[in-house]
């Protein structure tokens, strides 16, 4: 059986990796800290003989008994309020956090696969964006703690694979949705429908002409799935290329939550990027993937597990 250490495996994310390796048939050990992730997210493995999880911070040293295949380092604050909250543990993770894999990896002579994000575009002059593009990054922004933790971490994957012949895989993902978002996270989606869900006006950020394109994370999952079994260790753009206005997005939420609720606006946050969407050719071309669930499938089953979660928890989750 093989053996994989998921990191954040507790998380939004992590927790759909750890169900999509066992389906595979992998024994899986999810690693977490839980700063920003939640044991709901896994308990349906813990009765599993193949599931471990070990309550660990991984800016600290790992020890990790037995074997490893695999390394997918995604444990990292991810939403904007999480790592402004948290800035110095998000730097840290990024950078001490996947040090300590990288050396776990050489120790085990596991492969490795980091979580990238679009951040790394930061606010992009180029549209939509390629692997290519090097990005336009404040480092002393607010967003700074988290796009440079993330460009430093794919700097670093990418030395050991040259300096050590590591086997090394880096996923730049794109706005990801789906069940097991936080409703507090205060990302764009879980914001618009935990207000329409408490019969709150939906907060617009600046006159909504931002664009993000949002990938339903089942497809994220097959997407990473096969850049992790495929021989490419350049970075690969991983997200759904569907572009929309925030005002257009705000809009779709009204109409499917039913709320009498309007969208308002507030102040853009500094650095906001303006545009983004992924150019998935690579993707399509080296893994043969594409996304397959609209929009509107995704956001059905998204707001299905929102209306699922208690009234308590829809106002506990919101403080
Ligand atoms: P999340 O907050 O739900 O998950 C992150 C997990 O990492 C949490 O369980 C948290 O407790 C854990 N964690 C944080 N610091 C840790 C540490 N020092 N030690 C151990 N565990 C730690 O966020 P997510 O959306 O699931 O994001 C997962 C990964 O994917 C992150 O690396 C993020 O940067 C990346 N990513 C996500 C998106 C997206 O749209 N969701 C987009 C781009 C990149
Ligand atoms: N946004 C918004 N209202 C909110 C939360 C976010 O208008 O309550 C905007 C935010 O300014 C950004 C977009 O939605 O332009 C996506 O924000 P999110 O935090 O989800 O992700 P990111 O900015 O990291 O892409």
């Amino acid at each position: 059986m093989k053996r994989v250490l998921i990191t954040g495996g507790a998380g939004f994310l992590g927790s759909h990796l750890c169900d999509r390796f066992i389906k595979e048939g992998f024994h899986v050990i999810a690693m977490d800290n839980l700063i920003t992730g939640d044991l709901k997210n896994i308990e349906h493995l813990f009765k599993l003989p193949n599931f471990e999880f070990y309550h660990h911070d991984v800016s600290k040293f790992i020890h990790v008994p037995g074997e490893l295949d695999y390394i997918l380092h995604f444990a990292s604050p991810a939403s904007p309020i999480d790592y402004l909250k948290i800035p110095i543990q998000t730097l840290k993770v990024g950078s001490l956090g996947i040090h300590n894999c990288l050396g776990l990896a050489r120790v085990k002579n596991a492969r490795v696969l980091i979580a990238s994000t679009s951040e790394v575009y930061g606010d992009p002059t180029v549209h939509p964006q390629p692997e290519e593009y090097w990005g336009n990054v404040n480092p002393v922004g607010p967003r700074g703690v988290y796009d440079e933790a993330k460009r430093f971490q794919e700097a670093m994957t990418m030395a050991y694979h040259t300096f050590h012949g590591l086997e090394t895989r880096i996923v730049r993902i794109f706005n990801t949705y789906g069940p097991r978002m936080r409703l507090n996270d205060g990302r764009v989606l879980p914001a618009f429908i935990g207000q329409a869900l408490r019969g709150e006006d939906l907060t617009m950020f600046g006159d909504g002409s931002q664009t993000r394109a949002f990938c339903y994370v089942d497809d994220l999952v097959e997407g990473i799935y096969r850049l992790l079994l495929s021989d490419y260790a350049q970075p690969v753009n991983i997200g759904n290329p569907d572009e929309i206005t925030i005002k257009e997005f705000g809009e779709e939420i009204i109409k499917l939550t039913g709320t009498e609720q309007k969208l308002i606006s507030l102040p853009l946050p500094t650095d906001d990027p303006k545009q983004r969407k992924p150019d998935i050719t690579k993707a399509k071309a080296i893994l043969g993937w594409e996304p397959k669930v609209s929009r509107s499938e995704g956001l059905k089953i998204t707001y299905e597990y929102f209306k699922s979660l208690s009234k308590e928890d829809l106002f506990k989750m919101a403080n």
